[in-house]
């Protein structure tokens, strides 16, 4: 009862990349990036051991960014085209590569990643995937002509490498979709329907996960635009508990999001995310239980797993794994007084 597990990202190393600074590049090149991010990944797992976290992840050590990580590996995308966007609803303007060609996977993505760290715990083990809708927002369209199109087509390929990681050993398979926080009428038209095609056929457990972003400047000015009340949750689980993935990751602590909203996910697990992301202080055990039990009046303890808010990339490392083992002692705490 509450397993508890991350969102997705946690810090690299300063030998790999240069610390607190989100999208960092590589320090290493060659052999010795290879070997740098195997053993990056390798910290991480035995601090999540130690810390006691139950469903593990290689916190995104083997790639600088959640969406280009995937993208590098797909063929039909030209890097050299760039496209001006203003990606999440305009959040952010940045350069995004182009699509010109159908969209093909020529080889596994992650899966050799996936076999190294399997070999390496005993503990159930997350992967963390784009999710189509979020991918067709971080990249411009020169093929398609219908984002649902794209979307679909990337759907597609991500269901290949999903499969992939399952027969690896991977017992959760969650896709990020940050951008259904945002393009309301788009989740229900097809982003669901896309996520859908992405968990086909799959025995992992999938899930999805939908946050405020990481706690970076830009996100942290877009909450204070949101008004008292967070309710852009209410707009799309309705959709997303009729869809297929099996968990839903929330983003819950210091969000003004109202807990009640929960309920409209009565078929789904959900992963409660109890530690804030956007700031240094590392939770006491007990408002991380505070959260839980929150939860908890809105959903049965069965159905919860205690999560962080999003990625702790852009953290200090060492504020990350205070933050796990706060996890961990406040989900422990929520288990005794909940019973
Ligand atoms: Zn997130």
């Amino acid at each position: 009862m509450l397993e508890t597990t991350i969102a997705g990202s946690l810090p690299k190393p300063a030998w790999l990349a240069e610390p607190q600074k989100l999208w960092a590049p590589w320090r290493l090149k060659g052999d010795g990036l290879a070997r740098g991010k195997q053993d990056a990944a390798l910290v991480w797992l035995k601090e999540q051991e130690a810390a006691g976290i139950d469903i593990v992840s290689d916190g995104e050590q083997f790639r600088i960014h959640f969406v280009h990580g995937f993208l590098e590996h797909v063929a039909g995308i030209d890097w050299d085209l760039k496209t001006k966007m203003g990606i999440r609803d305009n959040r952010y303007t940045v350069e995004v590569p182009t699509v010109t060609q159908a969209v093909t996977r020529p080889k596994a993505v992650h899966v050799e990643e996936a076999r190294f760290l399997r070999a390496h715990t005993e503990r159930a083990l997350k992967w963390t995937l784009p999710g189509p809708m979020t991918i067709c927002d971080t990249i411009a369209d020169g093929h398609y002509g219908r984002r649902a199109d794209m979307a679909m087509a990337f759907a597609a390929l991500l269901n290949e490498e999903a499969r992939e990681l399952e027969d690896a050993g991977v017992d959760v398979i969650q896709f990020d979709e940050p951008a259904f926080n945002v393009f309301f009428d788009d989740v229900r038209d097809w982003g669901v329907a896309a996520l859908d095609r992405a968990v086909e056929g799959l025995s992992a457990k999938t899930a999805v996960h939908i946050c405020y972003g990481y706690g970076i400047k830009a996100n942290i000015d877009w909450k204070e635009t949101l008004g008292s009340e967070w309710r852009q949750y209410e707009e799309i689980f309705p959709a997303i508990n009729a869809g297929k993935v099996g968990q839903v990751s929330l983003e819950c602590a210091n969000a003004r999001v109202p807990m009640e909203l929960i309920r409209l996910l009565p078929d789904k697990e959900i992963l409660v995310g109890a530690i804030d992301v956007a700031t240094d202080e590392v939770e006491s055990p007990e408002a991380v239980a505070r959260v839980i039990a929150e939860a908890a009046r809105h959903a049965e303890v069965a159905r919860i797993q205690p999560c962080t808010n999003c990625g702790m990339a852009p953290l200090a490392r060492d504020v990350a794994a205070g933050k796990l083992y706060a996890l961990v002692a406040g989900a422990e705490k929520a288990r005794q007084a909940l019973g």
